[in-house]
């Protein structure tokens, strides 16, 4: 039992890895500002292969709707607690940040331990700067092949659910809810969530198979804002400029760099530490444009960043007579906790079905979001679990097949859980 975490587990793997290694070959990529769901046509093509999957498993319900997500519904078991009804979500979409087209999976079968160089680009996975790859000698490693990223954001994930749900309709003996599945379009790009029908769903919670370590159950992201600062200033000719031009690129970077710069940035912040991050600026002498993204685990001190953006934007404006400004903050999502408070049972529940399949439970706040703040905000309380997939967004992208045939295996037992409730 070559470093699987069971009998199931090692059960279950040869069918994750067949349907891992035939999604992750159709292109998924998510655009931004998207104009429609998906926004992207290869989405589709995955979610009608998934549903036609869903189909000949005997999910007879399985469709895609219009905006590219598709739904089916696993019946309880014979005798077992029909009206108690939980969901399993993942993402078809892969990262923007990385190329997407043309991904060819290769398994390095018992890894050695070395580091891996991947026969395009001469990209190499380094375990001395990878501890995590370090820890998973022994494993069967998928990668990409170098020039892309591999997918295994979300496709671990999706993988994972369907041969879960292949496992426990192939064996009606074992106990267990109704189990709604999803897989939604556009998560990458901020979207998921938002077209997610939550009464039609109809689960009393979800869970997404959208994490990352072998363990993980997560249950706190940030909250999250976005600001966007337009500045405009007075453009006249250069040479007649005198006491009348006032250069909006100028007080955009002066602005950015009135900001802190050895605190509260990303690459400054770790743990529970929130942040600003400037990510894109644009602009010329008559306009400019900051794009920023604000960063906390607590409502209260994300309010605070927003204020001293804010507040440092409009000083440097005041010392620039001539130019004005306009800052607009949307909230893009909310810390899930809140939440998920008033309902324990339904990260103990996934606790327990970790524990199951031998593994320490991991419980660690998400330094991002998930579909799963906004589904939890928006009614359906929904928890993250691990998939086994590692470096994501990036052509060193990899995935441990012990541990995405364990995540399956904890989906059986989170099954049990709720159907012993
Ligand atoms: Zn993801």
């Amino acid at each position: 039992m070559a470093h699987f975490t069971s009998t199931l587990a090692e059960s279950l793997a040869p069918d994750v890895l067949a349907r891992f290694d035939r999604y992750v070959r159709i292109d998924t990529q998510a655009a931004r500002d998207r104009t429609q769901s998906p926004s992207t046509p290869g989405q589709l093509e995955l979610a009608r292969l998934l549903a036609q999957e869903l189909a000949q498993i005997g999910l007879a319900d399985a469709a895609v709707d219009e905006n590219g997500y598709v739904t089916a519904t696993l019946a309880a078991s014979a005798g077992g607690d029909a009206a108690t009804v939980i969901g399993l979500i993942a993402h078809v979409d892969t990262s923007p940040d990385a190329p997407g087209a043309g991904v060819v999976p290769i398994v390095h079968r018992g890894y050695d331990g070395a580091p891996i160089t991947l026969p395009r680009n001469a990209i190499t996975l380094d375990p001395a700067s990878e501890p995590h790859l370090a820890s998973r000698a022994g494993h069967d490693i998928v990668t990409a092949s170098g020039d892309t990223l591999l997918g295994a954001d979300d496709k671990a994930g999706v993988a994972e659910i369907m041969a879960a749900v292949a496992h426990l309709q192939a064996h009606p003996e074992l106990p267990r809810p109704t189990i709604r599945i999803c897989f939604t379009p556009d998560e990458e790009v901020g979207e998921g969530a938002t077209l997610f029908d939550v009464e039609a769903f109809g689960a009393r919670c979800a869970y997404t198979m959208d994490g990352s370590s072998a363990g993980e159950i997560q249950d706190e992201t940030f909250s999250a804002l976005e600001a966007t600062i337009t500045i405009t200033g007075v453009d006249v000719h250069p040479g007649l400029a005198t006491g009348i031009l006032v250069n909006a690129a100028r007080v955009a970077a002066r602005i950015v760099a009135a900001l802190p710069q050895e605190r509260l940035t990303p690459e400054t912040t770790s743990g529970r530490e929130g942040f600003i991050h400037v990510y894109e600026m644009s602009g010329d002498t008559a306009r400019a444009r900051i794009r920023a993204i604000l960063r906390d685990f607590d409502d209260e001190l994300l309010a605070g960043h927003a204020e001293l953006l804010r507040a440092t934007a409009q000083a440097v404006a005041d010392a620039t007579p001539g130019a004005s400004l306009q800052i607009d903050v949307v909230e893009q999502y909310p810390n899930m906790r809140a939440h998920l408070a008033p309902f324990p049972e339904v990260v103990e529940h996934a606790i327990a079905a970790i524990r199951a399949e031998g593994l320490e439970p991991l419980r660690e706040p998400i330094r991002g979001g998930t579909d799963g703040s906004r589904l939890s905000a928006m009614g359906l309380p929904t928890p993250n679990i691990f998939t086994g997939g590692h470096a994501y967004h990036s052509a060193r992208e990899w995935a441990s097949l012990q541990d995405m045939a364990a995540a399956a295996a904890v989906i059986v037992h989170l099954a049990a859980a709720w159907a012993a409730a």
